[in-house]
This record gives structure tokens, C-alpha cells and sequence, in this order.
């Protein structure tokens, strides 16, 4: 995958300093928000990524004048009063982002849900769609909307201690009867990757309130330029980075943080270390395991979210797609079977032409793939090969003759997403988001170590680019108050 430009570079070797205040692993969003408050506050950081393009699965990727998102397909919050929004706002980055309206659509096999950009329109159409169901509805909501601004402030309120151990299933059953409707509120699953009996009624309710109230947008010239703008205020601010320098060490003097050693050996000392990547890498690869017994097991017994196939199309001119609205293509007929193999599907040039040659189209794919499954594969190739069949042939229920309007035609497997990003067998959004794993059971963003943070999304609140930004500002923001 190439830089979608030059802009990106790693900090020249004879400008590094012997010492920093803070090193960061990792550049994902968490990384470089993280690393841009310690910098903005006059604090000597240096960022060192294993990849040659920063922005973990929020990059993107060029192809025959195609430009592919790798993973992320749009990002909540980024409004002026959105946890992005305002991120973006304290940095001084001002970039342009297109809000999606309709925000998804949800395709089952005998109806498709609009779901608009505004929570109240939605509701409304909820209750015209069963207004047997019009209390409970605005019920549901009342307290969905109340969960999401307690948990948003980082309250101890009633309204957590109420939902904080069910699951979104339980929620649900506790205000609503019709199987239908309950089907049309877990439809978007797939956004923390749980179904809706293990998914955690929190994880789901910040998910969803997040897109709904706070609008999902979609980064003018793609999502690896919402990684560059932030990449380059830290540059800005004076951070330091490595490219394609991956750490191997995190070392220690005593119990205390001293430094970090990459993988050519290159030892680089500093009095924090922050780590923004895969949890169980940081503590067992890095530390050796050299952190409390009970810690340890406590992370042994964590279970990784899923992960996905991903189809990337470069589609040539003339030809319909309009019938293929962004959103979740379940193969489901009822909420018991909504863990089934689902797809979910965009065209990003319908939001954003520049993205591909003039009159050119990009789809891009997500599909599905129960995490045991995938675990058992051991041939990757034609497990690609199987899975770009498939979804092309399923993409040809909507758009007849797709093959032969195919220019470009790019996959990635599990496999792929933990090659580039290290995320354990892929997972799509750190540790999955079940009761026993979201709140205050995920992982804090202090270790058990002196002057090591974790942020990120195997850390608070969870997954998902708003969240990890939130993690970002919030351990810096720590760092700080603690005058480190
Ligand atoms: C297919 C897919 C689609 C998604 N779609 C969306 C979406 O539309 N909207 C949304 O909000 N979220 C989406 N998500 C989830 C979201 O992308 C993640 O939750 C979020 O980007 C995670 O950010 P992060 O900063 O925690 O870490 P990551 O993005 O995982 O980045 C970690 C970084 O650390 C680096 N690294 C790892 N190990 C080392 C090492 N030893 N040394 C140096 N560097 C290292 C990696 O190369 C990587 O750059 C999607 C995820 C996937 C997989």
C-alpha cells in the first residue's frame, strides 16, 4: 500500500533526539491524537510505526488511480460538537468532511431500512412503521440517549448501573415486543462486531447514538486524509516519527518504564512509553511478560473482536449503481439468525468522485467472517480467492454484469488486516465488545507498570475512530494532569 502523497515522511535520523518524553508505539488515530496533545504542550515525542504509512486501519491505499480505504468507511462525531469535531478544533486542524445522509440502510431479504441522519426523524419512522410499538419506542430511546451522555461524561449514574451488565438483546426485550423492529434496531451490528445477544446494550448504545445523534461523516479525499491532517499537526507541533520501524522491547529499569528497542536493535530512551497497539502483544511480546501474574491471566482469558474479508473494486464507466445503497446486506430473516454471513457495502465515489478516475467507480466490500472460522484457516490465498467469488456474485444480484466492468479488483483477508497492523488474527476492533469487556471491565488506560499508558482500541471506551480519538485526547490529557 503507498502514501496517498509525499506529505508523509519519517523525521530525519540526525534531527532525533537521544531522549523524549513520551514514546508512543504505533500510529493509529489513537497514537498520533495522543501524540499531538503531548506535543501541542511543549512535551519532546516520538511515534514509531511498524508500517510506511501512518493511520492503523484508518488508512488508504492506490490502485491503477483508484484510491481504496483499507478499513474505515466513515467516522462519527466529526461535527462542530462531536468528540472529533472538537479534537480537531483544540489541534487547529480545520479539514472538510461530507455528513452521510441518509446515515445507512439496512437490506434484508424482504425490506430495506432507511436509517436517516437524524435520530428524531428515525424514531418517527419507527413508530409509523409500528405504532403498536410507539411508546416503547420513544421509551427505548429516552434511555438509550440518557446511557450514551452518562457514559459519554464518564458518569457512575443510575442509568449505567441499570444496562452496564446486559447485553443489547436484554435491553431491547426489556422495551419491545416486536421481533421485526427489535431485528431493525441490532441491524448495524456489525459496526462493533458482535451480535446483539453477546453484544454489551453500552458498546452498542455508544455506537449507535454516536452515528445517529452525532452524524457519521466521510473525509474529503478519503480516510488516510483525515490521518494525514492529524499526522502532520503533530509534525507541526514538533513530534518526531519512525516509519516502518517496528518496536520490539518496551525497556525497563526496575518496575519503571525507560525506553523502547526496535527491532534493528536501536534502543531510544524516554521517561513514558504509550502504547497504541494489539493488548496482548504490548504485555506478552514487549514486556515479556514481565507485569503482575494476575494481570497477566486476566488478559490471557480476553477474547479478540472479529474480523473481516474485504473487497476492493475499481469499476470502469457506464454502469448503474444505484441500486447498491451503502449499508448491511443481511441474509437474515430474523433476529435469531442475524450472526449469519452478512455484507456490508459502499461506493465511496457516490460520496466523494475524485476518489477515482473521471467517471469511475470504487465499491467496497466488507464481508463477514465468524472469528472461529477464520482462525482455522491455514490456506489464506484461496481463502481470498473463494471469498472474491463469492461477493462479486452476490454484488451481481444488484448490479447484473458487474465482472465486466471490473478494472481493478483487490482483497484482504484477516490475515492481511494482522500483517499490516499486527491486531491479533485481524481483529477489527481490539477486545470484542461483550458485557464482560466494555466500561469498566476493558482495559484502563494506566498498566500495571509504572509510566506505561495504553490507548487505543483494546483500551476505554472501545472501538471504532471516534472512540480511539476520545482515548487519545483522554491519555494525554492524563499525562498532563499528572505533570509528566
Ligand atoms: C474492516 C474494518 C472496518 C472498520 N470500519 C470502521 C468505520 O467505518 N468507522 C470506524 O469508526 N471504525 C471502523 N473500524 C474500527 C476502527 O478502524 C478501529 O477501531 C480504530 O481505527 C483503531 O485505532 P487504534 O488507534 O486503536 O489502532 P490501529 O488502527 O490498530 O493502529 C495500531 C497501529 O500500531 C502499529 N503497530 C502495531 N504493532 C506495532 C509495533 N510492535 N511497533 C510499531 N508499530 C506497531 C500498527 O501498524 C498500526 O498502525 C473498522 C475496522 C476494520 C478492521
Amino acid at each position: 500500500m503507498m502514501p496517498s502523497n509525499l506529505r508523509i515522511q519519517s523525521t530525519k535520523k540526525d534531527m532525533l533526539y537521544p531522549y523524549y518524553d513520551t514514546i508512543v508505539i504505533g500510529a493509529g488515530i489513537a497514537g498520533l491524537v495522543c501524540g499531538a496533545f503531548l506535543a501541542k504542550n511543549g512535551k519532546k515525542v516520538l511515534i514509531v510505526e511498524q508500517h510506511f504509512v501512518p493511520g492503523g486501519y484508518c488508512t488508504s491505499f492506490k490502485r491503477k488511480g483508484f484510491n481504496f480505504d483499507a478499513a474505515v468507511h466513515h467516522i462519527g462525531g466529526c461535527g462542530k460538537w462531536g468528540i472529533v469535531g472538537l479534537c480537531l478544533k483544540k489541534l487547529g486542524i480545520e479539514m472538510d468532511f461530507y455528513p452521510l445522509d441518509p446515515m445507512d440502510h439496512l437490506i434484508f431479504p424482504d425490506f430495506t431500512i432507511e436509517i436517516p441522519a437524524d435520530l428524531d426523524e428515525y424514531i418517527i419512522r419507527l413508530q409509523d412503521r409500528y405504532p403498536w410499538e410507539k411508546d416503547n419506542i420513544r421509551d427505548f430511546f429516552r434511555d438509550f440517549i440518557k446511557l450514551y451522555r452518562a457514559t459519554f461524561n464518564n458518569e457512575k449514574s443510575q442509568i449505567i448501573g441499570k444496562y452496564k451488565d446486559l447485553t443489547y438483546d436484554e435491553m431491547l426485550n426489556i422495551f419491545l415486543k416486536d421481533v421485526e423492529l427489535k431485528m431493525i434496531l441490532s441491524g448495524q451490528w456489525g459496526y462493533i462486531g458482535l451480535p446483539p445477544t453477546q453484544a454489551s446494550a453500552i458498546g452498542m448504545c455508544q455506537m449507535m447514538i454516536n452515528y445517529l445523534k452525532d452524524g457519521a461523516f466521510f473525509p474529503v479525499g478519503g480516510t488516510q486524509e483525515f490521518t494525514n491532517a492529524i499526522f502532520e499537526k503533530f509534525i507541526d507541533f514538533g513530534g518526531h516519527i519512525m516509519l516502518s520501524s517496528r518496536a520490539e522491547q518496551i525497556l525497563l529499569n526496575g518496575k519503571t518504564v525507560s525506553g523502547v528497542k526496535l527491532e534493528d536493535g536501536k534502543e531510544i530512551l524516554s521517561k513514558l512509553v504509550v502504547s497504541n497497539i494489539d493488548a496482548r502483544q504490548t504485555f506478552f511480546e514487549l514486556l515479556q511478560g514481565k507485569v503482575p501474574m494476575p494481570f497477566l491471566q486476566r488478559i490471557e482469558g480476553m477474547k479478540e473482536s472479529c474480523s473481516f474479508f474485504l473487497l476492493y473494486l475499481g469499476i470502469g464507466e457506464d454502469i448503474d449503481l444505484s441500486k447498491l445503497k451503502r449499508g448491511f446486506y443481511h441474509t437474515a430473516k430474523d433476529i435469531n439468525s442475524l450472526d449469519g454471513e452478512w455484507m456490508y457495502v459502499s461506493v465511496p465515489t457516490k460520496i466523494c468522485q475524485t476518489l477515482a478516475p473521471p467517471n469511475k467507480q470504487i465499491i467496497s466490500a466488507v464481508v463477514y467472517t465468524k472469528s472461529g472460522e477464520s482462525k482455522d484457516v491455514t490456506d489464506w490465498k484461496s481463502f481470498k480467492e473463494t471469498m472474491t467469488e463469492s461477493t462479486i456474485n452476490r454484488l451481481e444480484e444488484y448490479v447484473p454484469d458487474i465482472k465486466k466492468h471490473v478494472e481493478v479488483r483487490d482483497a484482504a483477508t484477516p490475515k492481511t488486516l494482522e500483517r499490516y497492523t499486527s491486531n491479533t488474527h485481524g481483529a477489527a476492533y481490539g477486545w470484542a465488545v461483550s458485557v464482560d469487556q466494555i466500561w469498566e471491565n476493558r482495559l484502563p488506560p494506566r498498566a500495571p507498570i509504572d509510566n506505561l499508558y495504553l490507548t487505543g482500541h483494546w483500551t476505554r471506551p472501545g472501538p471504532g475512530v471516534c472512540a480511539v480519538v476520545s482515548s487519545g485526547w483522554g491519555v494525554a490529557n492524563l499525562i498532563l494532569e499528572n505533570g509528566r
